[in-house]
């Protein structure tokens, strides 16, 4: 039986998994501005080293084939971004922790992305394992959502009540494989353990409302 610590932690990686993707995206965006400004500038340094020689002859001056043939195939450098930087530190964090969770690099996860690696053992880990490493997920996802200005994941499932405090404030995390699929209530909706009416199959008190990817409710998604 899948426990409800085990669920958020795959829907925090599932959720983390698209940031990522929007981010990877924004970072492309941003090399490609920053080589942009790189080339204006170098280009700029150039034309003043085209300047016309002083005499008669002129030579070195803007028919100067040599040189325009160097500023055209010398890519100017440039550094990381503010996107670029958050990319990397993302990634250091995800590798920690999927070293930390599969007992470190094996040759089996060498290559393999940190955050494929945590959403391969998502429904393996102790209970308390993934609480603490739904806690990270969730702070890497919004740091990158709010740097990127992205909606929190998930869609609403309209018109559908919560079987325990009756709001239709249901959303659904589908953008995974079907085996990921939950749908969780709001954050303050919590679960008050055994007697609980929310018709989770494993009811632990304090953990807010998810039902996983067996349940009717997800079916409904
Ligand atoms: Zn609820
Ligand atoms: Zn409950």
């Amino acid at each position: 039986m899948t426990h409800p610590h085990q669920l958020h932690a795959t829907r925090a990686a599932g959720s983390l998994n698209t940031a990522r993707t929007h981010l990877d995206n924004a970072v492309t965006a941003e090399a490609n501005a920053r080589r942009a400004e790189a080339r204006t500038i170098a280009a700029a340094g150039a034309i003043q080293a085209w300047r016309p020689m002083p005499g008669p002859s002129g030579q070195g001056g803007h028919g100067d084939l040599v040189g325009r043939t160097a500023v055209s195939t010398l890519e100017p450098e440039f550094r990381d971004g503010r996107l670029a930087r958050l990319t990397t530190s993302t990634t250091a964090t995800l590798t920690w922790l999927a070293d930390n969770l599969d007992g470190r690099s094996t040759e089996a996860s060498f290559g393999m992305d940190p955050l494929a690696r945590i959403q391969a053992l998502t429904t393996r880990l102790r209970p308390s394992t993934a609480r603490h490493l739904t806690l990270w997920l969730d702070e890497a996802d919004t740091r990158i959502r709010d740097t990127l200005h992205l909606d929190p994941a998930g869609q609403a499932l309209t018109g559908i009540r919560c079987p325990r405090c009756a709001r239709r404030k249901l959303t659904a995390h589908t953008t995974g494989p079907r085996t990921t699929w939950t749908v969780t209530c709001t954050t303050t909706c919590l679960c008050t353990g055994p007697n609980c009416p929310c018709t989770m199959p494993t009811r632990v008190a304090d953990i807010p409302h998810i039902w996983g990817p067996d349940h009717p409710l997800t079916a409904t998604a």
